[in-house]
């Protein structure tokens, strides 16, 4: 070592200072060398391993095991082999790495350096992982069936009210004019669409992705409008539409019910005869949806909140609040955000702004 700033004795040191056990052995698996952490792993002195034949030392073994890292490194002409092994005997998993050095033997072979790591509480921690997310996926599959189950169910026993009722309309007519009967029925009818709502909310938080493709989102919102006309008509509320010249977006199917939930609260929370604006707004990448109202409008400190499920505005009559919590998560399965902010002179604006194309 004549010129360098190690000496043989910092170099020793610096072995021995290591976590894991390092040899040089060379290509017929000679042991040259080895540090201190052999002892505390295999239970031998560095010293009286030097000279020992590494299969013998390790594995007590006459020849290389099957699947040596030194003897497949040897095999492939001298390149560098990394393997994660368990040693049954031990309960351990090691990780045991061979690289070829420039170095030589005085009779010409190649010298390794063969380090061997402890890895067990990693791989321990690995399956620990492993297991997680399969448990993980076996009760978001639980969840999923018991949610069709339950909904199936409900639904059920909701369709047999709701038979009934014609049943007792049918034989008495005037039971139309009973504020009471009206109540069961309006109530049955929220019961339906809660039913829906919580099932579908429930499958769309445990999808990770949509499969997207083409479609003229003014189209849809025309076809949606359509949907609402007895209400509109009723409520004596008129809905313009201002489309761009180009509102085609990569979405899904799905997206629909983010104009129908949106269309819907601006109907359900407007006064009678008045006006609510839908446009769709050509941003280049991006697509705005605007839904406007003239409604009682949103307080500032509910104008996050409402789009999480079950979060409704004290003292208003309406669904569940499961409505605006369905519109956040299709809109982020999109990948796009949405937002209220205050119309002018009263009511809300509801934005969604969704990239045009799935890989934006
Ligand atoms: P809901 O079924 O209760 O309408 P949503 O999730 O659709 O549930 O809406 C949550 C709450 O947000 C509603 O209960 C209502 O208080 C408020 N809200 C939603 N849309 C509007 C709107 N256009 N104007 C005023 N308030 C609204």
């Amino acid at each position: 070592m004549t010129g360098s700033i190690f000496s043989d004795q910092l170099l020793k040191d610096l072995f021995d200072a290591l976590p894991f056990y390092l040899m040089l052995v060379d290509e017929e698996h000679n042991i040259l060398l080895a540090n201190k952490a052999i002892s505390r792993d295999l239970g031998v002195k560095p010293e009286d391993v030097v000279g020992g034949y590494c299969p013998k030392v390790v594995h007590n073994l006459e020849e290389p095991y099957p699947g040596c890292p030194l003897e497949e490194a040897v095999e492939k002409g001298h390149c560098a082999v990394e393997k994660e092994i368990y040693n049954e005997e031990l309960g351990k998993w090691v990780k045991s790495v061979v690289y070829p050095t420039k170095l030589r033997t005085k009779e010409g072979k190649v010298i390794y350096i063969h380090m061997v790591f402890d890895i067990t509480e990693r791989k321990r921690a690995e399956e620990k992982l492993k297991e997680y997310a399969s448990e993980l996926e076996r009760s978001n599959k639980l969840k999923d069936l018991f949610i069709d189950i339950m909904s199936h169910d409900l639904l059920n026993i909701v369709s047999i009210m709701r038979s009934m009722e014609e049943l007792l309309l049918k034989r008495n007519a005037s039971l139309k004019e009973s504020r009471e009967f009206m109540a069961i029925a309006e109530n049955t009818e929220r019961l339906i669409t809660m039913i829906h709502n919580a099932s579908k909310l429930a499958k769309l938080e445990s999808l990770k992705n949509l499969t997207l493709e083409k479609h003229d989102l003014c189209e849809i919102s025309r076809v949606v409008i359509s949907t609402f006309t007895p209400l509109l008509e009723e409520k004596g509320i008129k809905i313009a539409l201002k489309c761009c010249d180009n509102a085609i977006a990569e979405v899904n199917p799905c997206i629909e019910e983010v104009f129908s939930n949106l269309i819907s609260n601006a109907i359900k929370y407007s006064p009678e005869n008045t006006e609510i604006e839908v446009e769709i707004v050509d941003e280049g990448e991006h697509i705005r949806i605007c839904v406007r109202d003239q409604g009682a409008g949103i307080p500032d400190e509910y104008k996050e909140e409402i789009f999480n499920r079950f979060r409704r505005l004290e003292g208003r009559r309406g669904g569940r609040g499961l409505g605006l919590a369905i519109v956040k998560r299709i809109v982020e399965l999109h990948n796009g955000e949405v937002w209220v902010e205050d119309n002018s002179p009263r009511g809300s604006i509801f934005n969604v702004r969704i990239p045009r194309h799935a890989s934006a």
